[in-house]
């Protein structure tokens, strides 16, 4: 029996992780669980899992926990220090990072450093700080075994292959949810369009970031920090029926993939249960390749999602940039969903704040935090800018 503790587990990431669990619960067990604002879905989660550990981002929150028939069996955190409290509890084998955006950060540090098995959802904190984090994980012996489609592919495809072979690494993209939109159309383009994703389910920010295909170019990033691989390996593939999660090409001439139905609880699954592989008798999670009408290939259109070369710019020069694109992202992204800004000027926030950073290389953790909030509050500057002209 695994103990589980999923951190962001009210977000579409945790949900998925816990319909899972709910189909094997002779093999994991959840004993801690973590939501920032939605107390009530994080309530209704500790009622059936029973876990032992909860951590809830607001006093309202804690306040409802303890209220409710469970609330003194459990023991309850809350805020940031608690969330990392609760990572170190002992009675953790492995903890899903699922929490959105670079919150994820501290508490994934944590994990490592108290030498939990990771299972990593969140990308924002590999894209801002991935050579610390993979440095901490080589240093405590602990396994980062991602739970991102796409890195997951590449994962099992690499899986006793010795990455001197490698020539290219291929990162599919089913293209987002403006693929076949003209350029023009993308200028009035409504949050909830936005959020209507083709093919996948997702939170509110990585459905922003799919349609700006701002994903794809973290997505580049994770990667690069994952396998230690440069960015020159890395070619992006759209790839709209989203089968094929990704492919890694060796020096002789072999490709292979890795494909599978689009669905998260997949490589959610083997995140968990890695080494092994459990059967999942879903008939919706096969792939029925009769049924396929074909797969199909095509560059990204770097014009048209401006975002892309925006990531392939840092990750070329690498240093601190990684951390002021996410971080630039990440703000105009809030704002987008706020309503105050516009679809395509998350493009031009993010672009302005790069073109005003000042890269450091080789940084450490302190030199990427202070990068981090540097480029927050440069893009809350611009973004204020916007509105007055
Ligand atoms: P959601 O927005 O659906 O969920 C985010 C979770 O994080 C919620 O539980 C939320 O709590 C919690 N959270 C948000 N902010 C904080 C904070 N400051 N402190 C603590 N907890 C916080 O996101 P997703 O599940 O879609 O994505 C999670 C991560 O996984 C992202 O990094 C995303 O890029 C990555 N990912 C997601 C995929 C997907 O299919 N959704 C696919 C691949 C990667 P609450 O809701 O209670 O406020
Ligand atoms: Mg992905």
């Amino acid at each position: 029996m695994v103990n589980i503790a999923i951190l962001g587990s009210t977000g579409s990431i945790g949900i998925n992780t816990l319909e899972v669990i709910r189909k094997f619960p002779g093999k994991f067990r959840v004993i801690a669980l973590s939501g920032n604002s939605n107390s009530a879905l994080l309530e209704r989660q500790a009622r059936e899992f029973r876990p032992l550990f909860v951590c809830v981002g607001q006093a309202a929150g804690v306040r409802r926990l303890k209220a409710s028939s469970f609330g003194k069996k459990v023991k309850i955190f809350t805020e940031r220090a608690g969330l990392e409290a609760m990572v170190a509890e002992k009675k953790i084998d492995k903890v899903v990072i699922a929490i959105s955006g670079s919150a994820a950060l501290f508490p994934l540090l944590k994990a490592i450093e108290c030498k939990k098995e990771i299972a990593l959802a969140n990308k924002e904190s590999l894209v801002m700080a991935g050579s610390a984090i993979m440095a901490m994980a080589r240093k405590n012996k602990v396994k980062i075994i991602p739970v991102d489609s796409e890195q997951s592919a590449i994962w099992q495809c690499l899986e006793g292959e010795d990455t001197v072979n490698l020539r290219n690494i291929y990162l599919t993209a089913s293209g987002g949810p403006f693929r076949e939109t003209g350029i023009n159309k993308l200028k009035a383009i409504s949050v909830r369009r936005v959020l209507r994703h083709p093919k996948w389910r997702m939170g509110r920010k990585i459905s922003v970031d799919s349609a700006t295909m701002m994903n794809k170019g973290l997505e580049l990033l994770e990667a690069m920090f994952l396998f230690g691989v440069s960015s020159e390996k890395i070619k992006i593939l759209i790839h709209p029926e989203a089968i094929v999660h990704s492919m890694v090409e060796f020096i002789d001439g072999v490709i292979l993939a890795q494909l599978s139905a689009t669905d998260m609880r997949i490589p959610i699954q083997y995140a968990l249960s890695y080494p092994a592989r459990l059967a999942n008798y879903d008939a919706g999670s096969r792939v029925d390749f009769c049924r396929l009408e074909g797969l199909h290939f095509q560059k990204p259109d770097f014009m048209k999602f401006p975002c892309l070369k925006l990531a392939y710019l840092a990750a070329s020069e690498l240093g601190t940039l990684p951390a002021v694109l996410s971080a630039a992202n990440e703000v105009s992204v809030n704002e987008f969903l706020r309503g105050g800004l516009k679809f395509i000027s998350i493009y031009t926030v993010i672009e302005r704040v790069i073109a005003r950073h000042r890269n450091i290389g080789n940084p450490d953790l302190e030199d990427i935090l202070h990068a981090d909030s540097w480029a927050r509050q440069e893009a809350h500057n611009i973004i204020n800018k916007l509105k007055y002209t």
